[in-house]
């Protein structure tokens, strides 16, 4: 039986770090993950498997995996745009698989260079390759749908794309799929029209909510998520990696924020308020100049606070 009512995926050593310029250390990053699962965090995007020369923040991405796996309990995952990151996060032992499908053609151009359907095609041969593998070596598989509510390049994006998209992945093999407000466009009337028209089609293949609070409706899109049935919340720790489109905006949905409005609504996330604050403090010591976002860590827990029992 589960004690956990929301999973809450801790992205910001990938999403977060991705988007700060400074280099993290290797060893201040392996201390992040052990602090944040050791607050109850079960769930961590770790880091990216991208060419070094590309995102040089992850040129030590195998040896980070490697810690985060030495952890008991905890769900190692790691983003892949394509089969050679695929290839590499098999090597490198992870348990959980990303891949992000920009639904704008302009975002997936810029991003990865190929078409939304080419990319497509790539996760169908990464499905493939992961179906030659023995079964305890086979990670899960998780489509990302990137820009799902909008795009900073294309403006408006099609729900009927979103919705074939996401019927493709779960064709081409995805254990699951997630909806995610890359560049925080969303209200809550959409997140509930698009979440539940995605819903409709592929049932309980889709699991994950990745938000953004750029424009600051982050909590009320992820409360209007957990409506339509949604059990799992991106979130980046301090908000961190702004936003690169939004100068001075944040970007991810704060994790302590996150969980303090579950806790605080009787929503069991199996984390520790205090201890996670204080992992944001051991952060925000670890990179000096980054930008951190966030209410909670200012204003404080309200005297009495409970955590959901
Ligand atoms: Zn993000």
């Amino acid at each position: 039986m589960s004690t956990i009512d929301v999973e809450i995926s801790e992205v910001g050593p990938r999403d977060g770090l991705q988007n700060t310029k400074q280099f993290m250390p290797t060893e201040a990053k392996k201390a992040w993950i052990t602090a944040e699962a050791a607050a109850g965090v079960r769930e961590i995007e770790v880091c990216s498997f991208v060419p070094p020369k590309l995102i040089p923040q992850f040129s030590d991405a195998a040896e980070v995996v490697a810690h985060a796996l030495t952890i008991p309990g905890l769900s190692v995952a790691a983003l892949i745009p394509n089969l050679k990151g695929a290839e590499r996060g098999v090597a490198a032992g992870v348990h959980k698989l990303s891949f992000p499908l920009s639904v704008s053609k302009g975002h997936s151009q810029s991003n990865v260079r190929k078409t939304p359907d080419e990319q497509l095609a790539e996760f169908r041969r990464i499905a493939d390759f992961l179906r030659t593998l023995p079964k305890g070596k086979r990670p899960a598989l998780s489509g990302g749908l990137s820009t799902a509510f909008g795009c900073t390049i294309d403006g408006p994006v099609d729900e009927r794309e979103v919705v074939r998209l996401a019927v493709g992945l779960v064709e081409a093999g995805a254990d699951d799929v997630g909806l995610a407000d890359t560049v925080g466009y969303a209200n809550p009337a959409q997140i509930k029209r698009l979440f539940t028209a995605v819903r409709r089609e592929i049932g309980d293949r889709l699991t994950g909510a990745h938000l953004h609070n750029t424009r600051g409706l982050g909590l009320a899109n992820a409360v209007a998520a957990l409506e339509t049935g949604i059990k799992t919340l991106d979130s980046s720790l301090g908000g961190l990696g702004g936003c690169p489109y939004a100068p001075g905006a944040s970007g991810n949905v704060v994790t302590e924020d996150l969980v303090f409005m579950l806790e605080a609504m009787g929503l069991r996330t199996g984390i520790d308020m205090e201890k996670l604050l204080g992992v944001r403090r051991q952060i925000e010591a670890a990179l000096p100049g980054a930008e951190f976002h966030g209410n909670l860590a200012m204003a404080g827990l309200p005297k009495g606070f409970g955590a959901a029992a």
